[in-house]
């Protein structure tokens, strides 16, 4: 589809850059650096986002599934991809891409174990995600042995790296939890040293685990949402900046007399007499339902607008009364002078919801 004008999210490459130099900053030096690019790249771009991360120089990326990694290597990226959550169906595409998966159960040792001897594969690099609390996926402490046993000397797979990951590294009042999860790592990773042959590097932290609790970050850290410029707290916000912008224009202005109703289902109903702007983009774009009412707001002029009645598929009206706009103006969801974040908790939701759900009808446009 060709760019249009009309809705655009920007990407600042810049601004990633910016990003990923701070969070690299608060980490020794020696401290590998994976970049997190599941759900490209938390909704900003992939391809554009993996190839800068590797320009820049970090270690390692990571996706969640098999076939966003697949789109990586077919975008000529060469870093060592993780993929987080490969399924039992799409383990033959990894090694003819050189994805290295995360081995989180049994199940999926087995099958994958079998896949690499029957296709001749030797010392393959996997990855072992075990539980601390998150209990989502990964093995048991318990497993270990189980896994030593089948881990085969000269066998076709190579433990490349062992890692679990926290529940709760950005909230102040779980510190005991993140600790309990900290401690049960140093154990694990004792043991696999003991048990697993050979030697593996060990990471837990995601962005706020780097952020609130460096000095548990091993070999490597792993940090997504820091890098696209949100760090779950306001002290970490201000030194970082968000990489994407939404940005839209006005279509048509509407000068409505008090009970006049805009929208779907009479969703709005003027209390007064207003002018209403109506955008072109709605909740096919990533713009849930639950902005609608006035949770949302967009910036016009530097002012903010807020969303009358429900958001619909393709478009959204807000309440310009009080500002001094014309058809064609620029309207902003969300970037660095209108934090996603902010806007996300307004409509009781996160930044990483908003962000990875804006959807691929809107053009990417990159800025170096
Ligand atoms: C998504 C994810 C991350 C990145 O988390 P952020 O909070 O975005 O930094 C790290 N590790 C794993 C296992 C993940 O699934």
């Amino acid at each position: 589809m060709p760019e249009t004008r009309d809705t655009v999210l920007e990407i600042d490459l810049g601004a990633l850059a910016h990003n990923y130099q701070w969070l690299r900053s608060r980490l020794k030096p020696q401290t590998r650096f994976l970049g997190v690019v599941k759900a490209a790249a938390y909704g900003h771009d992939g391809l554009a986002v993996a190839r800068k991360l590797q320009a820049l120089g970090a270690d390692y990326l990571a996706v969640a599934f098999t076939r966003e990694g697949v789109h990586l290597r077919e975008g000529g990226v060469a870093l060592p991809i993780l993929v987080l959550h490969p399924q039992p169906s799409d383990l033959q595409a990894l090694a003819p891409n050189r994805l290295e998966p995360n081995l989180y159960s049994r199940r999926l040792f087995e099958t994958f174990s079998h896949l690499a001897s029957a296709s001749g594969l030797s010392a393959y690099p996997v990855h072992l995600e075990f539980n601390t609390g998150l209990n989502r996926v990964g093995f048991g402490e318990a497993d270990l042995d189980w896994i030593a046993q089948n881990l085969k000397a000269g066998g076709p797979l190579e433990v490349q790296s062992v890692f679990s990951h926290l529940a709760a590294s950005d909230d102040p009042d779980a510190q005991d939890f993140t600790q309990s999860q900290i401690n049960a790592f140093d154990r694990i990773a004792a043991a696999a040293d003991t048990q697993l042959p050979g030697t593996h590097f060990k990471h837990l932290l995601n962005t706020s685990g780097v952020l609130n609790y460096p000095a548990a970050q091993w070999d490597m850290v792993r940090c997504g949402i820091g890098l696209y410029g949100y760090g779950n707290a306001p002290q970490y916000d201000r030194e970082l900046r968000p990489v994407a912008r939404l940005r839209t224009h006005i279509s048509q202005l509407h000068h409505l007399e008090a009970g006049a109703y805009v929208g779907y289902n009479m969703g709005y109903r003027a209390p007064a007499s207003v002018t209403i702007a109506t955008l072109p983009l709605g909740h096919a774009d990533g713009i849930g339902r639950q902005y609608g009412q006035g949770k949302g707001t967009f910036l016009i002029g530097g002012r903010p607008a807020p969303i009358v009645g429900n958001v619909c598929m393709d478009m959204i009206m807000v309440d310009v009364s009080d500002l001094n706009c014309r058809e064609g103006d620029e309207a902003i969801f969300f970037g660095p002078e209108h934090s996603a974040e902010r806007q996300a908790q307004g409509a009781g939701t996160i930044s990483y919801e908003l962000l990875t759900g804006i959807s691929p009808r809107v053009s990417r446009r990159i800025l170096p």
